[in-house]
């Protein structure tokens, strides 16, 4: 455990911190906090007694493990809903390499590369609504065939699920499946307008239902507001789910958001951390914007409530290498 970040530095902040560690001691009492207690630690300048509170409830439940996974893109682009966000989307003219579905033995060969590389899962993801029954069985076969070659834990990205689907995935053994609700509720329209929020909702139930894990997160810095990056954080823990993925926007030319303006390195650690005592216990997975926000490569992330890391590079953006990134988890005392 880190305690030392539990030693704030901010003289001018400490009457807060009397309330941050009642918050730490409800935490570990197992009670939820209440969204007004939230937005008070979103609103303290002592980032230093919020980060090392996160740190220390990670801890306690999540041990000292970094949860390292790599993506394939295994269909890229062409992608008929209109997230504003994206550059996948049809909607937008965004200079991306679209390619159709990938064939097993790329697949298999990323799959190995992840693991050689100090991976501990994969993910398979793929820009569709949902994948045409054709390419449903082709992603079905590739799992197989990953699963009969590489030791690796293979998770999936594939847009909306029917409940079929999702056995059928569970019964291959995917372990779990990613399917975001990526902003609150009450921002979504202003996203996206080819689905609703609700819409996806739907899929995180189902894939819980099916007795896969859930992986559900959501990207900030979209303009939402502080209080909405607190709705998305309740509403995910409302689904409770096994991983939480929080992306940071980098702004995509061709795509609506692309003059959006950017969070502050703060902001991210505050919210992070934040999150962190909403969550307690779900794999809070710093993924895309990392190397581009925070100059450390995420090192003070992963010590103020991130406790996983997407490595090797995102859907349509260059990450960092994976030996990089093993290395810096080793260097602050944590593990693979
Ligand atoms: S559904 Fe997924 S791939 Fe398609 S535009 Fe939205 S975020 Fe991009």
């Amino acid at each position: 455990m880190n305690s030392g970040y539990l030693r704030s530095n901010d003289k001018s902040n400490s009457t807060l911190n009397p309330f941050i560690y009642m918050l730490i001691d409800k935490v570990f009492n197992n009670q939820q906090i209440s969204f007004n207690e939230a937005y008070t630690l979103l609103s303290t300048d002592d980032i230093r007694t919020l980060a090392g509170g996160a740190n220390t409830i990670t801890r306690k439940f999540n041990g000292e493990v970094v949860d390292v996974e790599s993506l394939v893109n295994a269909k890229s682009g062409s992608c008929p809903e209109d997230c504003s966000f994206c550059a996948q989307s049809s909607f937008y003219n965004t200079g991306i390499s679209k390619y159709p579905l990938l064939p097993s033995e790329k697949l298999i060969e990323h799959a190995r590369n992840a693991k050689k590389e100090g991976s501990t899962s994969f993910c398979l993801v793929c820009a569709y609504r949902s994948p045409p029954e054709k390419d449903f069985e082709q992603i079905c076969e590739s799992i197989l065939k990953i699963k009969n070659s590489v030791d690796i834990d293979v998770n999936v990205s594939l847009g909306f699920m029917t409940p079929e689907r999702a056995k059928k995935l569970k019964s291959l053994g995917v372990k779990r499946y990613n399917h975001n609700l990526e902003t609150a509720k009450s921002y979504f329209s202003q996203i996206c307008r080819t689905h609703d929020y609700q819409d996806r909702v739907n899929t995180g139930k189902i894939v819980k239902d099916a007795g896969l894990e859930l992986c559900c997160g959501g990207i900030i810095g979209m303009g939402e507001s502080p209080q909405q990056r607190l709705e998305l954080a309740f509403a995910l823990a409302d689904l409770d789910p096994d991983e939480v993925p929080i992306n940071i926007l980098i702004s995509r030319e061709g795509t609506p958001l692309m003059y959006n303006n950017h969070l502050t390195a703060e902001d991210i650690i505050k919210t992070i951390a934040v999150w962190r005592f909403i969550m307690p216990k779900t794999i809070l997975k710093i993924a895309g914007g990392r190397e581009v926000y925070f100059k450390d490569n995420g090192r003070y992330a992963l010590q103020a409530g991130a406790n996983g890391i997407i490595s090797g590079g995102y859907l349509t953006t260059a990450g960092n290498k994976q030996k990089k990134d093993i290395e810096m988890i080793k260097e602050i005392g944590l593990e693979v």
